[in-house]
Parts: structure tokens; sequence; C-alpha cells
């Protein structure tokens, strides 16, 4: 029996991008299945999409299952080799839930020996599939998992790829993680590294993050990202910046740390001031004086104080929503099993 690679894609809005995706995809699951004798099946999740995408999902699923023989017209904008998709998978979400969300449907639903999970805007590039695949089961390591890293961030915009950078340093550094610079989520995995994600219970997913922390063997490949072909990237400097501190804040008691340090010191300090004009007082006996360096040293207080409070208040606001239990996303539909 062949093995079975599941290959997980989360779509959100990609109307334009699904014909171009399948036209790509086609021959390398045709290549995979001559040449490596590996069986595959395309699972999509559509995460609440507002245009066709569904549709178009829902069309690829009945051709894709369609039995050989039945005659069946295919569009130019439908997959057209439709003897190699045989195994259309989809599954809708009843709204947006975000990327993650979407990750995690796409591996709890995997059938596969190995799964691969790769953005539908064709920035991961299909064709890399047959390498990842053989790097896997091929090498001298025994790898659990391939992931990929980008190494062409001069392509990108002057904010996107110094913000990346510095986030990818803050968070080795403040956690426990060690992150490549520039890895993405385009990452092929076996079973064993699939069962140990999916078995983590947190609501609040940083997918880079959990696929470090769970451990296993991986093996970092470089790769370019080409431009997107079609629709938009569903990421503004504002959403980036607030998964940022989401990331953070998942994998790193750091910001506490610092609150609590910096307590201690400002204690020691005000007492040595304390000490100092203590004695000036009954040695010289000096007037007190000094209001400014009063209320500027209250104001500086203060604003310290609210801002602990506030990191505080970001990490009970996390325990909150893990507490309550909330499903990581809802199925509306879905086709195939
Ligand atoms: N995506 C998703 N849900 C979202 C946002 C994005 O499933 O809320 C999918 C999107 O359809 C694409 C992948 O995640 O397949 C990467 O998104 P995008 O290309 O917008 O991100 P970028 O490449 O700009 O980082
Ligand atoms: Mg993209």
């Amino acid at each position: 029996m062949n093995k079975l690679l599941t290959i997980i894609v989360p779509c959100y809005n990609e109307q334009e991008v699904l014909p171009l995706f399948m036209e790509a995809i086609n021959p390398v699951i045709e290549e995979l299945a001559g040449k490596m004798e590996l069986s595959t099946e395309l699972l999509f999740i559509d995460d609440g999409s507002t245009d066709k995408t569904l549709e178009i999902l829902k069309e690829y699923h009945t051709l894709g299952t369609a039995d050989s023989d039945e005659h069946v017209s295919i569009k130019p904008s439908q997959p057209r080799n439709n003897e190699v998709c045989k195994n259309i998978r989809y599954i809708s979400f009843s709204r947006n839930f975000g990327k993650e969300a979407a990750i995690l449907a796409g591996l709890k639903n995997a059938n596969g020996d190995y799964a691969v999970l790769m953005d539908a805007d064709l920035q991961h590039p299909p064709a890399l599939l047959p390498q990842m695949y053989s790097e896997l089961i091929g090498s001298y390591q025994a790898l659990d998992s391939v992931a990929m890293y980008r190494d062409d961030r001069k392509k990108e915009g002057f904010f996107r790829r110094h913000f990346s950078s510095i986030f990818f340093r803050l968070l080795n550094k403040l956690s426990k993680l060690n992150l490549v610079n520039g890895a993405t989520d385009f990452r092929m995995m076996n079973r064993p590294m699939i069962n140990a994600i999916i078995s983590m219970p947190e609501t609040n997913r940083f997918s880079k993050g959990i696929f470090n922390w769970v451990g296993f063997n991986t093996k970092w490949l470089p790769f370019e990202t080409g431009e997107r072909p079609a629709g938009e990237s569903k990421w503004s400097s504002g959403k980036l910046i607030s998964y940022s501190f989401d990331a953070i804040l998942a994998f790193s008691e750091v910001p506490l740390k610092i609150c609590s340090w910096l307590g201690i010191i400002f204690c020691l300090v005000s007492f040595l001031i304390g000490i100092v004009h203590f004695i000036k007082t009954i040695i010289f006996g000096d007037p007190v004086a000094g209001f400014p360096t009063l209320y500027l040293m209250m104001l500086l207080l203060g604003g310290i104080i609210l801002l602990f409070l506030g990191i505080m208040g970001q990490y009970l606001a996390r325990i909150y929503l893990e507490i309550k239990q909330r499903p990581v996303y809802i199925i509306k539909e879905s086709g195939g099993e």
C-alpha cells in the first residue's frame, strides 16, 4: 500500500488563486504518485470566506471524487486533470477563525501518514513537495519534519522585513523557542509529530511556536517565495503586530519577570535614597527640597505600575480565554472523509 500525504491548504477569500493552485499542484501530485509511490489527498480549509471560495472547493470535491467514466465537463477555471485529484476534501468554517485555526482543523482531519501545510496563493511552491518528501524519508537523521524558511527577504517591504527579523530575535530571546529567521508554516511532517501537535489543547495557537515546542527532528530548507499571482495578502501591519504580541505572550513569561525585577530594583533604590536623605538631614541639617523630583518620580512610578498592570492583564485575559475552553473553530460543513 502506498503511503498517504495530506496537503492542507487554508483558504480565505482565494477565489482568484484556487484555479492557479490546482493547475500547479496537479502535475506534482502525479509526480509524487509516479516516482515516489506516494498517494495524496487535498484538504482545503475554507476559513469563512465571503467570496466564491467555498463554491469552487465544492466543485473540485465533486469533480475530484466523481466516477472516472462519468462525464464531467471541465471549465477552464477548473482542474483539468481530474484523474489525479480524486481525493479532494474540504472543511468550511462558520466564520473567519484565522489561519492558525485552519491549520489545526487541517491537521486534526488529515488522514495521511504525512501532512504538508501550504498557502493557497502559490507563495509556497508546490514544485518543492517532491524534494521535501525525499528529504523527509530519505535522510540519515530519521527526520520527523522538513520545514521551509524564506531566503528572499530583500523582496519584502522595508517595514515587514525589519519587523519580522526583530520579532524572531526577540521571541527567541524571551522564550525557550529557537525559531529560524524567516520561518514559515510551509512544513511537511510525519504522523507522530502531527499527533503531538493536535494533542496540544491551547486555544491561543501560535503554530510556529507549537511546532518548535513539541520537539522532533526538523530539517530547515531555504526557499524563495514568489509574488502572489492573484488576490491579496490578508495581513495588515496592525494584524502582524498583534500576532507578534500573541506569540510572545503565549510562549514567554519574561514580561512578567521584568515586572517583578523592576519592582525589586525600585524598592532598593528608594531605600538607599531614603538612607542618604536621613544622613543628610541628621548630620548636615539640610532642608528638604526638590518638589519637581517628587512629582516626576510619582508620575514615573504611576506610569510603570499601570504598564505592569496592563501586562498582567494581558496574561489574565488569555487565561480567561483558555479557561472558557471555547472551540478553536466551528465547522459549518465539510465534504469527503
Ligand atoms: N488565510 C486563512 N485565514 C486568514 C488569513 C489567511 O486561512 O484569516 C490563508 C490564506 O488564504 C492563504 C494563507 O493563509 O492561503 C496565507 O495568507 P496570505 O497569503 O494572506 O499571507 P501572507 O502570504 O501575506 O503572509
Ligand atoms: Mg501569501
